[in-house]
């Protein structure tokens, strides 16, 4: 019998590209959503929808998981994983960065929770997955939106695991250390890239994507009636 369906947000690089590779290695159909559809294609996995969604459009995200589900059935699990970290000091930082954090990084696992959710609440069953950080468990120098938006993060997934565990949909948070993608990129303070680079070497470098693909589908892989709640992983180096 064919596995089901699962959707990935964010799989143009990172650690999302790294899931969906995982995921469909182990034979899952996928839903994947960016901005950056070549990339998406690029990866060249069978039975695997992508799309050109920017999740902070309600709609678009809404109308891939219909198109995705048409397709291959209804959505098993979704990996709320696209987000954004824009360091800064709060006294200097554009404004309009924190809206970017906030509209990607909560708004956008809120619309992908809607997309799925009431179709697993009536089926009694499905997976929903948010990346945080452990940047949503402690603070960290230059990260004051960005750790408010991965505090938003733990605190929905546990709210919302509250809320529809009599249901039996199980709500899981992915909480890495320092990783090596294209995350810091965004950051527009060289300065702050600089210090954010050597604060990674000092630690003996980040975890590689892979890592964190394991830690999600080891969580997603277990039986239905076991939620792993949280898992927080970083490089062994990582003191902080
Ligand atoms: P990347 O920058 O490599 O990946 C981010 C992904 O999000 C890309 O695929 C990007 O695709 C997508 N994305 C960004 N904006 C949007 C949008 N508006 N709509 C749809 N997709 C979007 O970083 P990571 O892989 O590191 O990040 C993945 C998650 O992991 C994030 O939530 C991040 O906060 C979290 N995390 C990362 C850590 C790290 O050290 N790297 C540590 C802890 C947590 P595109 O640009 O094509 O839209």
């Amino acid at each position: 019998m064919s596995k089901p369906l699962i959707v990935i947000t964010g799989a143009s690089s990172g650690i999302g590209a790294a899931t969906a590779r995982l995921l469909s290695s182990e034979g899952h159909p996928l839903l994947l959503l960016a901005r950056r559809l070549e990339r998406l294609e690029q990866l060249g996995l069978p039975e695997t929808l992508c799309r050109r969604v920017d999740v902070t459009d309600r709609d678009a995200l809404q109308a891939a998981v219909r198109e995705a589900e048409e397709r291959f059935g209804p959505v098993d699990a979704i990996v709320n994983n696209a987000g954004a970290m824009l360091l800064g000091r709060i006294a200097d930082q554009e404004a309009e960065e924190w809206d970017r954090m906030v509209d990607l990084n909560i708004k956008g696992v809120l619309y992908g929770i809607r997309a799925v959710l009431p179709g697993m609440v009536a089926r009694g069953a499905g997976t929903i997955i948010n990346v945080s950080s452990v940047a949503g468990r402690k603070t960290y120098p230059n990260h004051t939106a960005y750790v408010g938006t991965k505090f938003a993060v733990h605190a929905m997934s546990e709210n919302l695991r509250e809320e529809v565990a009599s249901a039996g949909v199980r709500v899981v948070t992915i909480a890495p250390g320092a990783v090596e993608t294209e995350l810091l990129s965004h950051t527009t303070d060289a300065r702050i890239r600089g210090d954010y680079e050597a604060w990674k070497k000092s630690a003996g470098g980040a975890l590689d994507p892979q890592a964190v693909a394991e830690a999600i589908a080891y969580a997603y892989r277990q039986p239905p009636n076991v939620t792993i709640r949280e898992i927080v992983l970083a490089a062994t180096g990582q003191e902080s």
